[in-house]
């Protein structure tokens, strides 16, 4: 079995479906379960609606669930035939007609309460699996629609529900399983979920890719297939550096580093069901379906390069704190580090010496309230505008030399370093930059580490139809023959943590999982 999870781009409108038609019966013999997200952007727009609603501003409401209502009969009507959309269309009626009543209801009552907002955005992908499995069936496909709220089942923690295992295998086992056998396709949202009595959950914003590693686990799948619009994760932001491309396979405690430095493409966290289960996780571009993509697992085996990938994440703050005279050098620390607890501020990376601190944090997430607080015990500067270059790979460890190269390169780009951290994960070296130096840094550290003719080489070793394709003149990374990407997710900067993440860990501390949940808002 394998589960097929396929992003709001990746069934964004009826040619978007129609493609992940196309993908899903080149799968028909492996047994394909069907995830589905809302339609691009409807999650966001269900957001807004429950916004409006709860300032009781009706009409806008209702206006915007015309214009979602609007938006899925185009797509439906686009996709099926005229049997198909007279079957589809009074189911879908009765959606918005339920979406819009409980819209009314929101604005009658003024208020918007996380249980609420849960039942409210469960429309989207309620929504889009409809439509996805009627598209698929009228294109030859044996579709059974399952309800995921009878499927995943979550304790009531809405707006980010955790599964509870043991109730959601069990039900899995007994919807999902016995359609399989019967060689049927089950399509089904992702992100949605319920309580045990039944009430609609959501297991966080981006959440269905956990959806399909829970189900996943839960069916023991072979493999997980996460369906995108990128050529998996990369090397670096191909918007930095050119010559980024595809990581062939990245072990599961990589990728999250990645994540928490920056990468964007999706948050390993929600993709430890799977991992835990030992089941391999491919990241896939449903605009390019014979690409390879990227594999996760648990364990990686060593590549050609040092490094699995750069990042870099900018809008970084550097803030000096060193003590004041008088101030009794034992208590200094722990007065810092209480400050910073206080405030619930997250720190990046930090250099202690006896008397002093450095520490970064994201600009926007430093309050001017903790400086003012630490200007009490110390002399406090900060500085603004930097980045934080993440070097990532488990193969770093325990291999002298490697950070001397590291700052040679980096040294004969000219550029300064201004922070070092090592050691704290043993996979990544880290240290801190000027933000304008970043696009330069990057490059050189990418052709150093990722030399060209290692994607030459890997090209010719394993050629795929993108490489044949006459028009790709570079590689295989993507699907438009450039040989460059302008969309990939990996380093950007940025509010890399948007994502928290989603599994409260029992690992242990130094585990990136735990590093990915102090990103956690407060
Ligand atoms: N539709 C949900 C969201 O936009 C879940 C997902 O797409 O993964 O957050
Ligand atoms: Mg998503």
């Amino acid at each position: 079995m394998v589960i097929m999870k396929f992003g709001g781009t990746s069934v964004q409108d009826a040619a978007a479906i129609d493609r992940a038609a196309g993908i899903v019966r080149s799968r028909r013999k492996q047994k394909p379960v069907v995830v589905v997200s809302a339609l691009a952007k409807v999650t966001d727009q269900l957001v807004l609606i429950g916004q409006k609603a709860s300032r009781s501003e009706a009409d806008s409401a209702v206006e915007l669930v015309h214009a979602l209502k609007d938006r899925h009969f185009q797509v439906a009507g686009d996709l099926l035939g005229k049997q198909g959309y007279k079957e589809i269309a009074p189911k879908l009626e009765l959606l918005f007609e339920e979406l819009e009543d409980f819209a009314r209801g929101l604005a009658a009552v003024h208020e918007l309460s996380p249980r609420s907002s849960d039942a409210l955005l469960s429309f989207g992908e309620r929504l889009s699996s409809e439509i996805v499995a009627a598209a698929f069936a009228q294109r030859g496909l044996t579709t059974s629609w399952i309800d995921s709220r009878e499927c995943v089942i979550t304790d009531a923690n809405y707006t980010a529900a955790r599964p509870q295992m043991e109730a959601t295998r069990k039900c899995c086992q007994a919807k999902i399983s016995p359609l399989v056998s019967k060689g049927k396709i089950p399509v089904m949202g992702g992100f949605i979920a319920s309580t045990s009595d039944g009430i609609s959950t959501t297991l966080g914003r981006g959440g269905s890719d956990f959806s399909a590693a829970i189900v996943g686990a839960a069916l023991d799948a072979k493999s997980i297939e996460i369906w995108t619009d990128v050529e998996g994760m990369m090397t670096t932001d191909p918007r930095l550096c050119p010559d980024a491309r595809t990581i062939k396979r990245i072990s599961f405690n990589e990728a999250a580093e990645l994540a928490y430095f920056g990468a964007k493409v999706l948050h390993p966290a929600t993709l430890l069901p799977a991992v835990e289960r030992n089941i391999p996780v491919y990241v896939l571009n449903s605009r390019n379906p014979s690409g390879t993509g990227t594999r996760i697992t648990a364990h990686a085996p060593s590549g050609r390069e040092m490094f699995r990938a750069i990042t870099a994440k900018t809008n970084i703050s550097i803030v000096n704190v060193v003590a004041s005279r008088g101030i009794m050098v034992h208590g200094f620390l722990r007065s810092v580090f209480d400050a910073l607890d206080r405030y619930g501020a997250s720190v990046d990376i930090v250099a202690i010496s006896e008397v002093s601190m450095s520490f970064t944090m994201e600009t926007r997430r430093l309050p001017e309230a903790l400086l003012v607080e630490l200007e009490k015990i110390a002399d406090v500067s900060s500085e603004n505008k930097q980045a934080i270059i993440c070097l990532v790979g488990e193969d770093i460890h325990g291999r002298p030399g490697i950070a001397a190269s590291v700052f040679t390169t980096v040294a004969n780009a000219g550029v300064n370093v201004r922070m070092i951290s090592q050691g704290a994960s043993e996979i990544n070296i880290s240290f801190v930059i000027k933000e304008s130096d970043v696009p330069h840094a990057v490059r050189q550290l990418h052709a150093h580490f990722f030399p060209i003719d290692h994607a030459w080489t890997d090209a010719l070793v394993r050629p795929s139809r993108a490489r044949l394709d006459k028009n790709a003149n570079v590689s295989r990374n993507n699907g438009n023959g450039s040989g460059r990407r302008t969309t990939g997710r990996v380093g950007t900067g940025g509010p890399s943590r948007a994502k928290p993440g989603r599994i409260s860990g029992s690992r242990s501390a130094s585990s990136p999982i735990q590093s990915a949940n102090r990103g956690k808002k407060k």
